[in-house]
């Protein structure tokens, strides 16, 4: 795992946390009923929970669980049918950036494996664009009118599906 300080993931905890909670309380949920892990997790997960992995690109748990998976630029959701998905974001890639931009990619990622899609998603209007479409050319901004925000498409696709199991690849330190 990445050395990442504690108040770095407080605030990308925080930054998180802000984007999912337009999630559930779209689908009349708590808000801590769904909420990414910054790191591998030990303990069960609910069928219905997500976690999120931060790596380093060439230590990537996917290369390691699925050999011979293809690795995205900045982040890659495995989708692992019965063994479970598996999501995890680079952060020699964004490691740098602000920690919305990292809560953005730690959302990202999660879409795919609660929507158990592809690279299709990016361009499925269904997923709502935004956030699903996956950070543009020109890298990641904090402002609104960044082309990689939360959509009101991707509220809705992460809501409709908030509830439906999609059992996580179990991470083992
Ligand atoms: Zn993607």
């Amino acid at each position: 795992m990445v050395g990442v300080s504690q108040s770095r993931r407080a605030s990308i905890s925080s930054a998180l946390f802000n984007l999912f909670i337009e999630v559930t309380s779209e689908a009349s949920q708590d808000p801590d009923f769904i909420i990414p892990y910054i790191e591998w997790y030990a303990g069960a997960l609910a069928d219905y929970e997500l976690q999120v992995a931060i790596v380093t690109k060439a230590k990537s748990l996917v290369a390691k669980a699925f050999k011979g998976a293809k690795l995205g630029d900045g982040g890659t959701t495995h989708i692992g049918g019965s063994s479970g998905n598996l999501s995890e974001v680079y952060w020699d890639v964004w490691g740098e950036e602000s920690a919305l931009c990292v809560a953005k990619i730690m959302f990202h990622e999660p879409m795919h494996n609660k929507l158990q899609q592809n690279d299709s998603m990016h361009s499925d209007p269904d997923a709502g664009f935004g956030l699903a479409s996956g950070p543009s050319s020109t890298g990641c901004s904090d402002a609104p009118w960044d082309p990689f925000h939360l959509s009101q498409g991707n509220i809705t696709a992460m809501a409709n599906v908030l509830l439906d199991p999609a059992p996580q690849f179990m991470i083992k330190p």
